[in-house]
This record gives C-alpha cells, structure tokens and sequence, in this order.
C-alpha cells in the first residue's frame, strides 16, 4: 500500500517546510481553498474517514454538527495528547512531519469555518513542542497560517497548548476545560462540544491522526481515500505494536489488516521465538485477547465481535513469560493515579481494585479476592462519569475472563507459578 500518512517520515529533514512543500505538501490546502468548504467536507463523507482518535465516529457527520450550528467563533482541536500506555501512533507525525497536520488543519479549519485552531500536545512530549513551534512559524511565513491564506481572504491561525501530563486530558470535554485554564476533569455530555466546547462555542476535536488524513483525501479524492482499507472503516491506519515482538514500532497498513498479520508479517513475529500468549489490541484500556484469537480484522466494526475494541491501534503483545496478575496491577496503578477524581465510581472504584490486585500480586491474595476484584469491577461498568472508569473495569473483567486461573493460583500458591 502506497503510504499516505507516514510516506515523509524516512527523510530526516522532512520537519522543513521546503522539503515538505518539494514532496507535493500543501498542494492540497490550495486545491481546498479553491471549492467551497460544504465542497470539502462532501469529500470527507464519500472517503468514510472515521475518528482516529479510538471512538470511530464519522468525521464529516461531526463537522456537519459544528458546522450547522450559527454560533461564531468556532474552534477546531487537534487532540495531540496520546498518554494511554502503549500508545504511540501520532508521534512520527508530531515529531517527523508536522506540516502534514499542519496541512490538515488549515484545511480542516477552512471547512468549518474555524478562524482558531489549537494542537493540544501531550505534556511528555518537548521534543515534538519545539518542532511543532517551528513549523507554524514556518507555516506562516509561507502565508499557509494566518489573517489571508495565500491571499485568498481566508483566516485560520494556529497555536500549540502542551497539558501538564494527566492522561484524563485526552478525554476532548476535560481537554478543553484545560485548554480554558481550568482543572482537567471532564464535562456532562449533552451540550457536546460540537455545539458547546470552548468557551461555549462550536467546538471539534480531532485527533492527529485523523487530520493528518486530509491533504491526501482532497488531493487524491475521497473515492481513493474509501478504495484503501475495509468497507465499513475505509483508509490507512497507523498501529503502533510494543512488547514481546522482534521489530516494535509504528506500522501504516489498510484499516481491516489482521492482528495476527500486525504481529507476524510486520512487527517481526515474537522475540526469541516465544511462544504468543496475549494481545491488548488497543491501548491499555482495551479488553485483552488471548491468543487464540488474534485472527480478527483491526478496525472499529470487527474488533467488538472480537471481544475487544480497536481503540487507538496500540497492539501489545505479551508471550508466555508475562504474567498477567501484574499486568493487570500495573494497569490500575496507572488508572487509579490518572483517576480525576471527580466521580465515587472511578476514585474509589480503581483504588480498591489496585489494592486487592497488588496483594494478590505480592502473594498475600485471600480467599474470594477473585469474586471481590469481579464484584466491585461489575459494579464500576457503566456507573462512571466517563470511559476512564469503564476502561479500568473493563481490563479486569477481560482479564477474568481470559485468565482467572492464574489470579486463583496466585492465590492458592502465594506467588507466580506462570513467569
Ligand atoms: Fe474522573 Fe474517573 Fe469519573 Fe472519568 S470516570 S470523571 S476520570 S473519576
């Protein structure tokens, strides 16, 4: 597959805006500017982009929302805040072709009819900072950015807000609760952002990923966009795959590849020639898959008949050496620090789970520790404020599910009898 997404990040310079614009970039942002931004955004509805960001939803329907909506300014968000463990997609782009989500966001803009747009970028991330810094400066020199894009009256400026490191920020309402200066907690949904976001204006957000889809959709149509990947999720997708494999790293393939040909054709099979025992297929807060089934096409429609869901594409793969009670420790250790706070489920919910998973994990489980981790992860699921909460019960009960016998051994032995 010809690359669209990473076809600039094997040349070390292509952070410059000249060897951006010598490899055919902003050729889209002028075809853009020269149709009607209703024009652009019928093209994004024929290529079926969807949210890269791990919801799916339909990018078009939802600037169609912001869009409808009369209230002026309008903003646009990219959520550039990747913190879920194992997630590492957007990072090329941010760090290796900025100007690709540069490109994509004045077009974005343009569409909707959004003067202001913001990259909100992950906290651990300075290295892509400077780097973007740089190339929105250079990108209004150029007269890309701006009060008359390339003298064609349009305005669309652009500025980078960096959070202060909470994982909760990537949630779009507490990402702009940050970006107004407030604690970084999440809003109640209705008003969606799209009619209400920051500073109660038409608001979208979306990922990098997703709108760095854009110079390519308007240049090349958005049927050959919808010819890539599978019917229902058209395009390229990024997977970023860590742990026990030969060849980690950031992989472009067709929406749809399998997760067995993620693992064993691309990332290099596993390590030491170890033999596969679980994937999380999507970031730390998607149900575990054991692996026997791993021969699941990756995308948004498929991988919930899987038994897990295609969030950001973050594969990570654990072999027979891994043991899953810590796995799960350490995931609610994450979840519990990351916890905001704001709702009884989640603050109290992920503490309790941590507690009893890390004795168990220490050789100090009791009996019905099991039953209690199932018990208090039922009654989290679908009582939290938002997915932060969900996510967190939903790795246990995945985990239960897949392999209780190794937390009841752990239990009954006082110690790992599988690493
Ligand atoms: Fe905050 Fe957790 Fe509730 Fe989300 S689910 S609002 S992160 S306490």
């Amino acid at each position: 597959m010809e690359k669209i997404l990473l076809k600039n990040t094997g040349n070390p310079k292509a952070a410059d805006i000249e060897e951006y614009e010598k490899a055919g970039g902003y050729a889209g942002l002028k075809k853009a500017l020269a149709r009607e931004p209703k024009d652009i955004i019928e093209e994004v509805k024929k290529s079926g982009l969807r949210g890269r960001g791990g919801a799916g939803f339909p990018t078009a329907m939802k600037w169609n929302f912001a869009v409808a909506d009369p209230k002026f300014p309008k903003y646009l968000i990219c959520n550039a805040d990747e913190g879920e463990p194992g997630t590492f997609k957007d990072r090329p782009i941010l760090e290796k072709d900025p100007h690709l989500l540069i490109e994509g966001m004045a077009i974005s803009g343009y569409a909707l009819g959004a003067e202001h747009g913001y990259i909100y970028l992950r906290g651990e991330y300075p290295e892509a900072r400077n780097i973007l810094d740089k190339a929105i400066q250079e990108a209004y020199e150029k007269k890309y950015l701006g009060a008359d894009i390339l003298g064609k009256g349009v305005t669309f400026t652009l500025s980078v807000h960096q959070g202060a490191g909470a994982y909760i920020c990537g949630e779009e309402t507490a990402l702009i609760e940050s970006i107004e200066g407030k604690k970084g907690q999440p809003r109640n949904k209705p008003p969606f952002p799209v009619n209400s976001g920051a500073w109660a204006m038409p608001t979208i957000v979306n990922n990098v990923e997703t709108l760095s889809n854009l110079p390519f959709i308007i240049e090349a149509g958005g049927e050959a966009y919808a010819s890539i990947g599978s019917k229902d999720c058209p395009g390229p997708k990024l997977f970023c795959v860590s742990g026990c494999v030969n060849k980690p790293g950031v992989y472009e393939l067709p929406m749809g590849t399998s997760l067995k040909e993620i693992i064993f054709d691309h990332a290099g099979g596993m390590r030491n020639g170890a033999k596969l025992k679980a994937v999380i297929p999507g970031g730390i807060s998607t149900p575990v898959l054991p692996a026997g089934s791993i021969d699941c096409a990756m995308d948004f429609v498929a991988m919930p008949k899987a038994g897990s869901m295609l969030g950001s594409g973050a594969v990570i793969v654990m072999d027979e050496s891994v043991c899953m009670v810590k796995v799960t420790y350490r995931a609610l250790k994450f979840f519990e620090h990351e916890s905001c706070g704001k709702c009884v489920p989640c603050r109290e919910g992920t503490e309790w789970l941590r507690k009893i998973l890390e004795r168990i994990e220490r050789g100090k489980g009791r009996k019905g520790d099991v039953e209690l981790l199932s018990e208090v992860a039922g009654i989290m699921s679908g009582r939290t404020f938002c997915p932060l909460g969900d996510g967190a019960a939903g790795v246990v009960i995945a985990m239960l599910k897949h392999f209780r016998n190794e937390f009841e051994q752990h239990i009954k032995s006082k110690k790992c009898t599988f690493s």
